[in-house]
């Protein structure tokens, strides 16, 4: 009785292996048309002084409206991407999207821009970078490139060297999601970075948890001793404010201040622009 139930559930087990394999190749199928078909589209999700609550960026953010499936996460379709190589047009894409969009804004804030490692380790990074910044007439200055220190691990060397050619370009790099995944602080030590974002979950628990206050603390006196800017990433309430307030973080972004969104609120006026 009991050899059979357990026969029922490795069969269960494998049917169900088998059906999330057979579901990321359809969405990598997927993938590989959604660009000629129009499917994406750019959010932007505001960045924030804490203290005087300015605005100093936004963060682009892809959204994919699948036609049977509507709105997939990029937290599910970003991996696929990325091993099925997708991720190279798809970065391209965000990339010329990002900047031909915020060339076009009133205000003269920054637009950040993830980048996935495989663009690092796959294409001319530099050439690419440059060239959609002639071709939207985005200054330099007003482009920042999110990488995570996955980013960094592999081919060190040779991922210094492109970072440091793309930051003579003026344009800057913030490493994201700062404390999460394979952080080494000799990384820290040899790399030209802008702007540390703290990952989400510290703050998420910060209220609660001494110790994820300690690691924020840390964190912004790292920050401090480099002389590079901190954002918080994923400020909800005000209370979660009031604490990187009195802690001296310098920036801030989360469903607080704004949701991702398609439309930028222009500065420079009381018009709401459309992005696109
Ligand atoms: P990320 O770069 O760390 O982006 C921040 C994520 O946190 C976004 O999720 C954003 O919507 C979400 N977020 C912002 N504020 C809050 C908040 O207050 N509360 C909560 N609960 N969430 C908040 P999103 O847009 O779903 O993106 C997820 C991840 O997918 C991103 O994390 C990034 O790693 C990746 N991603 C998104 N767009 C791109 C892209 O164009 N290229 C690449 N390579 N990766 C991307
Ligand atoms: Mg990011
Ligand atoms: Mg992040
Ligand atoms: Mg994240």
């Amino acid at each position: 009785r009991a050899k059979s139930t357990h026969g029922e559930h490795v069969c269960f087990y494998e049917a169900r292996m088998d059906e999330v394999a057979r579901d990321r190749r359809a969405l990598a199928k997927d993938l590989w048309q959604a660009i000629g078909r129009n499917e994406f589209s750019v959010h932007y999700q505001v960045q924030k002084a804490v203290d005087t609550q300015e605005i100093t960026g936004y963060e682009a953010l892809l959204r994919w409206k699948h036609p049977e499936r509507g709105h997939v996460s990029p937290a599910d379709f970003i991996p696929i991407a990325e091993e099925c190589g997708a991720i190279l047009d798809i970065g391209e894409w965000v990339l010329r999207t990002a900047c031909a969009e915020a060339a076009s804004w009133h205000n003269q804030a920054k637009i950040a821009v993830n980048l996935s490692p495989v663009q690092l380790g796959h294409v001319d990074l530099v050439h690419l970078v440059h060239s959609i910044l002639i071709e939207t007439g985005l200054s330099p200055r007003r482009l920042e490139l999110e990488i995570t220190e996955s980013t960094i691990i592999g081919d060190k060397a040779r991922a210094l060297h492109i970072l440091r050619q793309i930051k003579a370009l003026g344009v800057t790099i913030a490493i994201d999601d700062f404390g999460t995944g394979y952080s080494s602080l000799d990384t820290l030590n040899s790399f030209p970075f802008d702007k540390i974002k703290i990952d989400r979950s510290f703050l998420l628990e910060a209220e609660h948890s001494p110790q994820a206050r300690a690691i924020i603390r840390a964190i912004l006196a790292l920050g401090k001793s480099l002389q590079v800017p901190v954002l918080a990433e994923g400020v909800e309430t005000v209370t979660q404010l009031e604490l990187l307030k009195s802690e001296g973080c310098d920036e801030a972004q989360g469903y607080y201040f704004g949701r991702p969104a398609a439309l930028v609120p222009d500065e420079a006026g009381p018009d709401i622009r459309r992005s696109a």
